[in-house]
């Protein structure tokens, strides 16, 4: 689960990191009170969404940056009308972009030097990694493809955990010195613990800033969660902002079913995650797009199928759907009473080709056979696709 930069840099505070004097807003009333709190000092603008590059991004309508450093509470509520409710397009969003809906707003400071520190979860060394480079800022991304070395990594072993000379060795390699070392241990420190008591996957300062005065700053914070891990912590969840999540991913969670939405046109109802990658890849072999990955699970029963049709449905890319059931634990005739018990729910405007196998597949293709679904029925995983990839080529 992702949070908001001012979320993270809140959560990065209360553990000892310091981050400049900042207030979030979503509505005229909250930008006004902001506003008038920083009072006339150089302030940043800067819009929330769960994406970064916001300060190279732009807008929808053509204004420039979703982070803006202006001189005075004026120019501030300007940019602030610029960017609320506007739509703003990232390297991180696709070119649909987000709307922004929550602003952020923080005193300015003078940088001397931008760096970045992350904590991130390694999965390949299995261990907790810190990053950091010299070269932080909003160049990042270029300077990990096209210059590598300037990225410093320090693993961590999950038994012994943060130690004092792991701070000093990314310090001194930072180049920092006296007094600043002391800075800077406290802030790896605060964002190692805070990745770690918290369960995140990922919290990363970008830029950690040295100000003109000598102070280390956090400016910008991204923290990610383990999503498996969130009941452990309700004050992560709270965080949870619903506006940055997909309508469909959240009514599919809230039937437990494991569904992301894809930018294709075929719609895929599969049981089991291994196969629900396969039946992607199959579609895209004979020539199709998946519209989504959609794993209703080992027990699923009628009401989580009818559940999974219309979020489907709801998606209007959708041009076709394969249901590709394996009979284990799932029996077909659930699956296949499922389809029907939907089929009366919603409407199911476009080719529906079902392949079923396993436990009780004669008695789930003796229900599908015996409605009035208009469906195609399928024998093997390959038949299906090419048949659904097919139809939905014949209705362009
Ligand atoms: P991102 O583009 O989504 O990563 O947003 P950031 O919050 O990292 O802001 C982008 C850039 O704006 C930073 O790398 C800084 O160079 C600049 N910036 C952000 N906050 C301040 C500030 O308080 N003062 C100044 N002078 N620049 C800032
Ligand atoms: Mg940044």
């Amino acid at each position: 689960m992702n949070i908001h930069e001012y979320q993270a840099k809140n959560l990065l505070e209360q553990f000892g990191v310091p981050i400049p004097r900042g207030y979030a807003a979503t509505n005229t009333e909250e930008i006004q009170s902001a506003i008038s709190d920083i009072g006339e000092a150089m302030t940043v603008v800067k819009a929330q969404i769960h994406a970064g590059g916001r300060g190279k991004g732009t807008f929808t309508d053509g204004y420039k940056g979703g982070v803006k450093v202006v001189k005075n509470s004026e120019e501030a509520h300007k940019a602030a009308k610029q960017m609320l409710n506007n739509t703003l397009v990232t390297a991180q969003t696709g070119p649909k972009g987000r709307k922004v809906q929550t602003l952020y707003f923080t005193e300015a400071c003078d940088i001397e030097h931008e760096y970045y520190l992350a904590v991130v979860l390694d999965r390949e060394s299995a261990q907790s990694v810190i990053i950091a480079s010299t070269e932080g800022g909003v160049d990042i991304e270029a300077v990990a493809d096209d210059t590598p070395e300037k990225l410093i990594r320090m693993p961590i072993s999950p038994t012994m955990g943060l130690r004092s000379h792991h701070c000093r060795s990314v310090a001194f390699a930072l180049g920092f010195e006296g007094q600043q070392v002391k800075q800077f241990s406290r802030i790896l420190t605060g964002l190692y613990k805070m990745y770690w008591e918290k369960n995140a996957m990922l919290v990363e300062i970008n830029p950690l800033v040295k100000t003109k005065q000598g102070k280390l700053l956090a400016l910008d914070a991204k923290a990610s969660f383990d999503g498996n891990a969130l009941f452990k912590h309700p004050d992560i969840n709270n965080l949870r902002d619903l506006n940055e999540e997909d309508p469909k991913e959240i009514e599919a969670s809230n039937n437990d079913l494991a569904y992301i939405a894809l930018d294709g046109d075929i719609a895929c109802m599969v049981n089991g995650a291994g196969l629900a990658m396969a039946t992607m890849d199959i579609i895209q072999s004979f020539g199709g797009s998946p519209a989504n990955f959609l794993d209703v699970g080992g027990g699923a029963n009628e009401d989580q199928v009818t559940a999974a049709f219309k979020i489907i449905l709801s998606d209007p890319n959708v041009r076709g759907i394969l249901v590709n059931i394996f009979g284990g634990i799932m029996q077909c005739d659930v699956i296949a009473r499922g389809i029907v018990a939907a089929a009366k729910n919603v409407d199911i405007n476009v080719p529906l080709v079902v392949r079923l196998e396993g436990t009780n597949v004669e008695a789930g293709k003796k229900i599908l056979r015996e409605s009035d679904v208009a469906l195609t029925p399928a024998e093997s995983l390959s038949e299906a696709a090419e048949i659904i990839v097919q139809k939905v080529k014949s209705t362009v």
